[in-house]
C-alpha cells in the first residue's frame, strides 16, 4: 500500500486542479508508519556501522568504501528526515459548486504533526471535492452549509476523529495506522453538512440515525464498491448506528424509497424529526422495515432451496 496506484479508483480525486495541487505529495502520504520504520532502520544501520567499526581495524583498501558507505547512510537518513513539503500550514483550498462558485473554504492544520502534512492536504482536497456532493445529497429547503470547514490533526488525541460544528479533529495516531481511511474523512465531513440542531419538544435527533447517515454517505456514495460489513440479522438492530444503520438505509432506499435519506434529512435539519416519519415515507414502521431487512439477510445466508 505504498503507492497511490494501489488505491481503488474511487479514492482518487476527481478535480484536476486539486489533484495537481497535491499530486507531488501523494507519494509520501500513503504509509506514514512504514516511512517512519524505514527511517528508524536507516538511522540504526548508520549509527551501528559508525560505532561498531573503527576504520583503523579495516584493511587499508576497505577504508575508503567504508567511509563512503557511512556517508551514504548518514545522508540518506538526513534526506528522509526532511519533513514533507509544508509550504503553508495551515493549508487552504476552496470547495466550488458545479458553476465554479466557491461554497466553502477548507482549511487543513497539521502544525502539531508535520509528518501528516501530505496526508492532510489530500484529505482537504477530498473534502473540497465532496463538500458540494454531500450538500446535494443532503439538501433541504432553505439550508446552506457552513462556509468554512477546518480539519485539525491532533498529536495527543485518542480514538479516531470528532466533529463539532464546522471543525473536524482527527487523531494523528489513528491516521498513521490507517493511511487508507479516506472514508473516515468523508464521514466527519458529513457531520459538518448535517448541521442538525437540537430537536424541538416532542421531536428527536437519534444518535444512531445521525451516525448511520454519515456512514451511509460514506458507504453508498463515496465507497460504493467497498465490501459491506456483515450484519447478523439475529443480533443487530437499526439502532446499532454506523455501518449497520448505513446498510439498513441503503437497503431501504433500494427496496422502498430511493429518496429516503434525503427525506429523513429534512426534518432532522429542522429539529422536527420523529421515528413515525419512516411510516409516512415508506408505508412501514422502522421496526417493520428492519424485520424485512433482517429476513432478506437471512435469506441470503441460507442455501438455495432451504
Ligand atoms: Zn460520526
Amino acid at each position: 500500500m505504498r503507492a497511490n496506484k494501489d488505491l481503488p479508483k474511487r479514492y482518487h480525486l476527481n478535480r484536476p486542479d486539486l489533484a495537481q495541487a497535491v499530486a507531488a505529495e501523494l507519494r509520501t502520504c500513503q504509509d506514514v508508519k512504514s516511512q517512519q520504520r524505514l527511517l528508524a532502520a536507516r538511522r540504526a544501520a548508520a549509527f551501528g556501522l559508525v560505532f561498531r567499526t573503527s576504520p583503523s581495524n579495516l584493511a587499508p583498501t576497505m577504508r575508503v568504501p567504508f567511509l563512503l558507505l557511512v556517508g551514504l547512510l548518514v545522508s540518506s537518513v538526513r534526506a528522509a528526515e526532511v519533513p514533507p513539503a509544508t509550504n503553508e500550514v495551515p493549508w487552504s483550498v476552496n470547495a466550488t459548486n458545479a458553476e465554479g462558485a466557491t461554497v466553502a473554504r477548507i482549511t487543513v492544520d497539521t502544525s502539531e504533526v508535520p509528518d501528516l502534512a501530505a496526508w492532510g492536504r489530500h484529505a482537504g482536497a477530498l473534502c473540497a471535492e465532496w463538500y458540494p456532493k454531500i450538500t446535494a445529497l443532503l439538501a433541504s429547503e432553505g439550508f446552506t452549509p457552513p462556509h468554512s470547514v477546518t480539519l485539525r490533526f491532533r498529536r495527543d488525541m485518542r480514538g479516531v476523529a470528532a466533529t463539532g460544528g464546522n471543525r473536524i479533529s482527527i487523531a494523528a495516531d489513528y491516521v498513521r495506522d490507517h493511511t487508507n481511511d479516506w472514508g473516515m474523512v468523508i464521514h466527519e465531513l458529513t457531520h459538518v453538512v448535517q448541521s442538525y440542531p437540537e430537536p424541538e419538544p416532542g421531536c428527536a435527533k437519534p444518535g444512531w440515525l445521525v451516525e448511520g447517515i454519515a456512514d451511509y454517505i460514506r458507504l453508498a456514495h463515496f465507497e460504493p464498491q467497498a465490501r459491506r460489513p456483515r450484519i447478523n440479522p439475529d443480533r443487530a438492530s437499526y439502532r446499532d448506528a454506523y455501518k449497520t444503520t448505513a446498510g439498513f438505509l441503503e437497503w431501504a432506499e433500494k427496496t422502498h424509497d430511493r429518496h429516503l435519506v434525503q427525506q429523513l434529512n429534512q426534518p432532522l435539519r429542522e429539529g422536527k424529526f420523529k421515528l413515525e416519519l419512516f411510516k409516512e415515507y415508506t408505508g412501514k414502521t422502522v421496526d417493520e422495515l428492519w424485520q424485512e431487512f433482517a429476513d432478506s439477510l437471512r435469506a441470503k445466508t441460507q442455501p438455495a432451496g432451504a
